[in-house]
């Protein structure tokens, strides 16, 4: 793992680079509300502790597309998926003003400290599929449009494949999936 400059709140150098070129990770485009991802109590609960900022959260419905979005993201769990998030009910995400901003985006970068922040928050644009370490090919994330492979994005990010299977394993207990695909059921979580 490469050794990054990073800014106060603890983020790589090439993140504010990319905040100060376009819309980053922390913004979503308009009407793409349905496809953020869940945070989970466990989640919402640690941020509030150290963040207690009304209005951070919202509750977004269990809809089709939403549940076929996170299906996509645990290929052979869909079943899983569904189970999480029965159609019909809620979960919580992250708010957004009416430019896509999420609400804990400050001038200076995320207000969660990085410890604290989503799992997804620290894992994008990092993924494990079939337990290998993957990118998502995300057009707005300069680390991945500058360091193209996975190795020069790992590095630009000042991370490595452990660390990235290690939030994603920490994901996957937080939003109540099994700790390994087809490893037992899922625990009620959202
Ligand atoms: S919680 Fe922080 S890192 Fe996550 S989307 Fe919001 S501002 Fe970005
Ligand atoms: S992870 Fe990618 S999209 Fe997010 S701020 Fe860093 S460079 Fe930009």
């Amino acid at each position: 793992m490469g050794t990054v400059s990073r800014t106060e709140n603890g983020d790589s150098d090439v993140c504010r680079r990319c905040s100060l070129q376009g819309p980053t990770c922390c913004r979503i485009a308009a009407g793409q509300e349905e496809f953020c991802f869940p945070v989970s109590p466990a989640e919402k609960e640690r941020i509030q502790e150290l963040v207690p900022y009304t209005g951070g959260f919202v509750l977004s419905p269990n809809s089709k597309a939403f549940i076929g979005h996170v299906g996509r993201l645990f290929p052979g769990e869909e079943a899983f998926v569904r189970e999480l998030f029965p159609e019909g009910k809620e979960h919580f995400r992250l708010a957004v003003d009416s430019m896509g901003a999420c609400r804990f985006l400050g001038p200076l970068g995320c207000e969660i400290p990085r410890e604290v922040r989503p799992y997804y928050c620290r894992l994008f644009p990092f993924w494990v599929v079939g337990g290998d370490v993957t990118f998502f090919d995300s057009p707005t994330c300069l680390a991945r449009r500058e360091g193209r492979t996975l190795i020069r994005i790992l590095d630009s990010l000042g991370t490595g494949r452990a660390s990235v299977r290690d939030l994603y394993g920490r994901l996957r207990l937080v939003w109540g999936l099994p700790p390994r695909k087809g490893a037992g059921r899922v625990k009620k979580s959202f």
